[in-house]
């Protein structure tokens, strides 16, 4: 089914040419014509769904050269738990909107940066995305006014409620017009969603989007058993005899992260690490940078396991295991996404290897075992 059979307007389709989104993920075919006849929606669709697109086509059509009638009064607010994901489906309103035939004007605020900048840069801004502690700052001081929204979008609704925004989101939908368009998205359909979805969702279209069993079949894995004190030159070895030129690496610990990090650089590897405590700025940079294949090595925390669409992965590695099986997913689904393949290395010390074995019960797939003293590592 083309984008057209849902009512996408030509003036999108141009963009989804331009994009070459040739034809619409099953996210898209379900959510599009719901959200454009204007009701409410629950998507439960994963990061690489497609989910991004399935609102943002539909709400920028539904705009209808429909500007707030006052000065700082949007039309659409998006909220989302990280800043990262603010950028990212800023970006994404950005792309389409520039082929809307009407005035579009969206912006990304979020915490951790200067507010004086996101304040004037608010003028004429009709579709916003954002963090919640950093909407209800800007909407106390005036800088914002949240009565002319029409449409309401939570993305990554789980996860915001896993991250404790819970009282924000009560405290932000209090400050809403009743009559509104509410649009939900999230990765599962937890109790806390559910109650959220009860409370806030008006006889909701509910698309339950299974993924693909194969996504996880496309990732080639290979776990290593290795000491500690090899796990350095274990990565080092692997990226270079794997000519790795974009490898995401997965550390426990902010602190590890910088050292895994460190230690590359120290040995001539171009690398760098991100995770909350580095800047707002530096974090932005360092991904675009990685994104766009200028930086071979990014080193991380789970703060990027989900939620972060980076387009063709083709290495991660788990330096150290994630607590939780579901991590493990998110950390290795950032590569064989959207169908290309990618590979997935895993370093598993003696301690972890109870745990790993959890993880590959939970994942119902078994991980082929190298055990890394078999490998020279000298000189690495
Ligand atoms: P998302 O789940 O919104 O993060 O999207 C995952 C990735 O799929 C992004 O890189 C999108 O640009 C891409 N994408 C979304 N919809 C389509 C489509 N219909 N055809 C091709 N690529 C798409």
């Amino acid at each position: 089914m083309p984008f057209s059979a849902l009512g996408i307007s030509t003036h999108l389709i141009k963009g989804l040419e331009k994009l070459k989104y040739l034809k619409p993920y099953p996210i898209q075919e379900k959510a599009i014509p719901a959200i454009l006849a204007r009701k409410d929606v629950l998507g439960i669709a994963q990061t690489g769904s497609g989910k991004t697109a399935s609102y943002v086509l539909p709400v920028l059509q539904n705009l209808k050269g429909k500007t707030a009638t006052k000065n700082r009064h949007i039309n659409v607010l998006v909220l989302v738990p990280t800043r990262e994901l603010a950028a990212q489906v800023e970006e994404v309103f950005r792309t389409f909107g520039a082929f809307s035939p009407f005035h579009v004007k969206s912006l990304a605020v979020f915490g951790g940066v200067s507010i004086n900048p996101q304040m004037q840069a608010l003028q004429n801004v009709n579709i916003l995305v954002a963090t919640p502690g950093r909407l209800i700052e800007l909407a106390k001081s005036n800088a914002l006014h949240l009565d002319s929204i029409s449409t309401l979008v939570l993305d990554e609704a789980d996860k915001m409620l896993n991250l404790g925004f819970k009282d924000e989101m009560d405290e932000i939908f209090a400050m809403l017009p009743a009559k509104r368009q509410n649009l939900l998205f999230s990765a599962t359909l937890s109790p806390d969603v559910q109650n959220v979805e009860r409370l806030l969702l008006n006889k909701p279209e509910v698309f339950n989007i299974v993924p693909k069993e194969t996504n996880i079949e496309l990732i080639q894995q290979t776990a290593y058993t290795v000491a500690d004190d090899k796990k350095g030159p274990l990565l080092r070895y692997l990226i270079k005899t794997k000519e790795m030129k974009q490898v995401l690496v997965f550390a426990s610990s902010r602190y590890q992260a910088d050292l895994i990090a460190d230690k590359l650089g120290k040995n001539g590897v171009n690398a760098r690490s991100i995770h909350s405590k580095k800047s707002q700025g530096y974090r932005k940079e360092t991904l675009t940078n990685f994104k766009a294949g200028n930086l071979p090595v990014l080193v991380t925390t789970d703060l990027l396991s989900r939620g972060i669409d980076i387009e063709f992965l083709p290495f991660v590695i788990n330096y150290e295991l994630p607590r939780s099986p579901k991590d493990f997913v998110h950390r290795i689904g950032r590569t064989g996404r959207a169908e290309n393949p990618g590979t997935a290395f895993t370093f598993v010390n003696e301690e972890a290897q109870h745990h790993f074995s959890v993880i590959q019960k939970k994942m119902k797939k078994q991980v082929e075992m190298v055990d890394a003293s078999d490998i020279d590592l000298h000189g690495f």
